[in-house]
């Protein structure tokens, strides 16, 4: 397999468009997807036909316009290429109209009352920033996805507009800071994603797996991730494969993959792209989730992306990499030589703290689903209050400059390790934090809330956003200002005295930090339904409307959407769980309860010493009767809920009830598997989920 050879070969990419399209179409449509010039209507005629034909030439016979509801998963109907003329010749057609515009019926997908579903009109629009490719016989066509009344039902849209708000401000920054060159600045994203691979057969044999993405019960196995052997370990056969099989195809379809290896967590792995522009990242993100589940059926093998699929075992994120990027190569978030003396990388730097400080609770938002809340905050994954790490350096030189002293930097330090053989290494000026949310990683930003089940778009929409607005701002101190270099280190020193309280380079897993985060007034929301509260917040809906990134009426779908997310996610759970309990665990425990007493009775009758015998088979009996107890609480809980004013409240008592008697009864199934004899079991266990791949 020869990668360059493969690399994009299904993408409608730069190369084939360059090749097929006329020179005039091809610089308009360029302009439009690099440069953001609106599309010129007149050349979708002619990309629309060589398109197809390309489509064609490669095998396709369908075409579809891809979009991401409000769901969280991709969309989209397939249409054949083929129709007939009036004299019932078949013949393939594919006209501008298609390529531009598509009419699925909105009503099936998640509107958050933007819509009643009596009025079902939804438009896809061709989305012509990130390119069309195919899959399957089938051409998918980026779109976005909106309402009658224009309105964004979906991730994508929401991000091109903050992409688009966010650009004028970042040239004028550019420009007020004399940097002339570039034309266009957007941010640039790798998403890490981290993922669990577990034999087919067993994932077929747990209902919590099948329908829930992860297990809802599993004592825990003797050995877990203590002795630190799989992290970057040796990749088994079977997994090598698929990673190899996964690789070839994400490079067919234009996607860099870059890094894979083994993760923390027994059968935890991690597969991270080369970086692109966010829109392109976000797309591609949502494509190899799903070329990895695929590929993993074929394999043998099912792919977990569920944040918390086992307990007591490291959770799945998605580093959200993050910096910004101009179209002639300048990276705002590189230091350089001499970062005291870089005006646009300072200025961008207090931008970004300001964004982070000021919007910590969407931020935590963004990554809030009933998945991640069992992640965030597990000693594994960053808490759930937002914080920024910079390192202690470039702590250091924020606060000198803030207070007018021109700091000196320490020369990069040589490391030997002490052996003539080995090439001198230089020193990083910071070591890494992995217990900080929002780290700076020498020349981007690391954002590792988010859930590995979820899409990025929300988190860059909402970076994205604030730093439009931030950078507005800036760019109002620095135009037309005599002393640019004065200015500067006032708006460092601004950032340090209003927002400093958002930097900490210390243990974030500490209680220490929870206790100062709390004194420094930092949002602390531990929950899906707290932090789902930011969407109200005034000053919240205030920056999406002076952006014009999200109006109010979007933000409330967008609360309600993720509301009854929550609510229907947790349900789910609760009904698997007693599905479980009620048709396989008390069975089994009842069964294996009635064994141990036949023997009881045996022993006894035989005269044979039998306390122990008897203590195990009474522990037992308690056991099964706390489970029933149990179940019959949940079963209440879910069966027969009090009634609910809002929607707000509903998720309160699913958050608080619901999940509470969860996690009593799986508390009663997992003391009851370890006193089981494992013949009687009546589903795989984590030894056999986690070591048996
Ligand atoms: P680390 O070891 O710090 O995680 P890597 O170099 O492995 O860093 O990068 C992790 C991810 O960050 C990759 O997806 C990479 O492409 C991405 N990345 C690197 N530079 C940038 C950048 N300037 N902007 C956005 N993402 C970046
Ligand atoms: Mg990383």
């Amino acid at each position: 397999m020869d990668p360059l050879k493969i690399y994009g070969s299904k993408t409608f990419s730069d190369d084939v468009m360059r090749e097929h399209l006329p020179d005039a179409v091809y610089r308009s449509l360029k302009e439009t997807s690099r440069l953001g010039k609106p599309l010129d209507p007149g050349i979708a005629d002619i990309v629309a036909a060589v398109m197809k034909d390309w489509a064609m030439g490669q095998g396709a016979t369908h075409f579809t316009h891809w979009f991401h509801p409000l769901s969280n998963i991709a969309a989209g109907k397939h249409d054949a290429f083929l129709t007939i003329t009036r004299d019932g010749k078949a013949i393939s057609e594919f006209s501008s109209a298609a390529l531009v515009q598509g009419e699925p019926d909105a009503s099936s997908f998640p509107s958050g009352g933007l819509r009643a579903t009596f009025e079902a009109r939804g438009y896809t629009a061709w989305d012509p920033t990130s390119p069309a490719f195919l899959r399957g016989g089938t051409l998918y066509i980026p779109t976005a996805f909106c309402s009658y009344s224009g309105e964004a039902l979906d991730s994508k849209t929401p991000l091109l507009r903050a992409m688009q708000a966010f650009h004028p401000q970042a040239l004028r920054v550019l420009r007020a800071l004399g940097k002339t060159s570039s034309r266009l600045v957007a941010p640039t994203v790798g998403a890490e994603q981290e993922y669990f691979l577990i034999d087919a057969q067993r994932y077929e044999a747990r209902l919590d797996l099948k329908l829930c993405g992860c297990t809802l019960m599993g004592a825990r196995p003797p050995k877990g991730q203590e002795l630190d052997d799989h992290y970057c370990g040796r990749i088994r056969l079977r997994v090598g494969e698929f990673m190899r099989d996964v690789d070839e195809q994400l490079w067919a379809l234009g996607i860099p993959s870059k890094t894979k290896h083994n993760e923390t967590a027994p059968a935890q792995h991690e597969l991270a792209p080369i970086f692109q522009t966010v829109n392109i990242s976000c797309d591609n993100n949502l494509h190899t989730m799903e070329v990895m589940r695929l590929t993993a059926k074929q394999h043998g093998l099912a792919c977990l992306l569920h944040e918390k699929p086992f307990a007591g075992i490291n959770g799945s994120g998605k580093h959200n990499n993050y910096s910004l990027t101009t179209d002639d190569g300048r990276n705002l978030l590189a230091p350089g030589p001499d970062p005291a003396e870089n005006t646009l990388f300072l200025v961008t730097m207090c931008a970004l703290i300001e964004a982070v400080d000021s919007y910590a609770d969407l931020l935590r938002m963004a990554c809030a689903t009933a998945g991640n809340d069992h992640r965030l905050g597990g000693s594994e994954a960053p808490p759930s209050i937002v914080s920024v790490y910079l390192g202690a350096q470039l702590t250091e030189l924020l606060h000198s400059i803030a207070r007018g002293i021109r700091p000196s930097l320490r020369p990069p330090v040589d490391l030997h390790a002490d052996l003539s053989v080995l090439p001198s290494l230089k020193q990083d000026t910071a070591d890494r934090n992995r217990t900080a949310p929002f780290a700076f990683t020498g020349n981007k930003f690391e954002f590792r809330m988010p859930g590995s089940s979820q899409s990025i778009a929300f988190v860059n929409v909402i970076l994205t956003t604030a730093l439009a607005d931030v950078f507005a701002r800036i760019a109002d101190r620095l135009e037309g200002c005599a002393d640019i270099e004065h200015e500067v280190a006032q708006i460092v020193a601004d950032t340090v005295q209003h927002h400093g309280r958002i930097l900490y380079n210390g243990n974030c897993y500490s209680e220490e930090w929870q206790r100062e985060a709390a004194r420094r007034g930092l949002p602390c929301l531990r929950t899906t339904p707290e932090a789902l509260e930011a969407l109200r917040d005034p000053k919240n809906i205030a920056l999406f409307g002076r952006t014009g990134v999200l109006r109010e009426s979007e933000l409330s779908a967008r609360y309600e959407i993720s509301l009854e997310n929550f609510v229907k996610t947790v349900s789910v759970e609760a009904h698997t769980l007693l599905q479980m309990v009620r048709r396989q665990v008390y069975p089994a425990c009842v069964r294996y309860l009635g064994r141990v007493s036949a023997d009881l009775a045996a022993v006894e009758a035989a005269a044979l010493p039998h306390a122990g015998l008897r203590g195990h088979a009474q522990a037992l009996a308690a056991g099964t009767e706390l489970l029933a107890r149990r179940c019959d609480a949940l079963g209440a809980a879910c069966d027969t809920p009090p009634s609910f004013a809002t929607p707000r409240e509903h998720a309160a008592y699913v958050q608080d009830t619901v999940r509470a008697r969860m996690a009593e009864l799986r508390q009663s199934c997992d003391a009851l598997e370890q006193m089981t004899d494992s013949e009687y079991w009546p589903m795989p266990t984590y030894v056999d989920l986690l070591y048996r791949v």
